[in-house]
């Protein structure tokens, strides 16, 4: 079986600055950590493989300093890493995202499984995978928190708001996992003795099927930021400092009428 897994590099720290004109996150020299959810998607590749064997890649949409996800990824045992890198893809909204990664994944080869992450922690939306399987014309599930392989494809259990769901989905698809799934690995030095100065792979557009560049990047994106701004903080507060918080406090829950 033959597994893709998508990871991202986001900012290791919440002071992240965003360009005013373009409304992106400004990642350039920021220290970046896999996504904490692609974790998890990768250590299930990797108990796949263990069971059924195959092969485990991973890729990342980002700038060139994203290969370190990548480093991190061979140091928890994935066999092939790659980093989609090109001016044309920045600044790319969840449709664009969807669809670069699309064209990515299908320069790459034919998988069986694609898996990704829950949601990141920077974007935050959660819509990137199921894009990518739209794009690709598959079958996906999303918040997967348990995963099995069964005949000619996985049973896939859901953690959906009030019930959970098991749906069965032929090969190709692609599942988002939640992080109850399995507890991610650590990368070990024995592995990083091993691979050694292992390549990563850097490809832009130039390996992409369509490579008209408007569908990519800000371009491509359908939704644009126009105007980014801290919440006002005009929320009224008092500081108690005197010993006596608890009788005050119980005044203001009893004028707000909450007791
Ligand atoms: C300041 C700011 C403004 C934004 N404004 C907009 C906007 O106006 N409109 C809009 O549509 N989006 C906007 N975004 C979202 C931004 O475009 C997303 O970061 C991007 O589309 C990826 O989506 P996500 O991070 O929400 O991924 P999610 O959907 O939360 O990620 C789910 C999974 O998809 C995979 N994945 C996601 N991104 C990548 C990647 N680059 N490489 C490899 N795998 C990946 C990972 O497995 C991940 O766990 C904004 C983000 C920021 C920080």
């Amino acid at each position: 079986m033959n597994i893709f897994v998508c990871i991202k590099q986001v900012p290791a720290t919440n002071k992240v600055q965003v360009d005013e004109k373009t409304g992106v996150l400004k990642r350039s020299g920021v220290a970046g950590k896999m996504n904490p959810y692609d974790l998890y998607a990768l250590e299930t590749a990797l108990r796949l493989r263990e069971k059924h064997g195959g092969t485990v890649t991973v890729g990342t949409m980002g700038p060139p300093q994203a290969q370190a996800i990548i480093r991190e990824a061979y140091m928890m045992g994935a066999d092939e890493g790659y980093v989609f890198s090109d001016r044309r893809l920045g600044g790319a909204d969840v449709l664009a995202t969807g669809y670069t990664l699309s064209q990515a994944i299908r320069s790459v080869g034919d998988f069986d499984l694609i898996l990704c992450g829950k949601q990141t922690t920077d974007g935050d939306t959660a819509q990137v995978g199921p894009a990518i399987a739209e794009y690709l014309g598959i079958p996906h599930a999303a918040w997967v928190s348990r995963l099995e392989v069964r005949g000619d494809g996985v049973d896939a259990e859901q953690q959906l708001q009030d019930v959970v769901e098991t749906v069965h989905m032929p090969f190709p698809c692609l599942v988002t996992v939640e992080q109850d799934i399995y507890m991610p690995r650590l990368p070990s030095l024995k592995k990083a003795r091993e691979i050694g100065d292992k390549p990563v792979h850097v490809q832009g557009l130039e390996s992409f099927l369509d490579q008209d560049e408007s569908h990519y990047g800000l371009t491509g994106s359908a939704t644009q930021v126009e105007r980014i701004f801290p919440p006002q903080d005009d929320t009224e507060h008092e500081v108690w400092e005197d010993g006596n918080s608890a009788e005050k406090l119980k005044a203001v829950l009893k004028r707000w009428k909450f007791i």
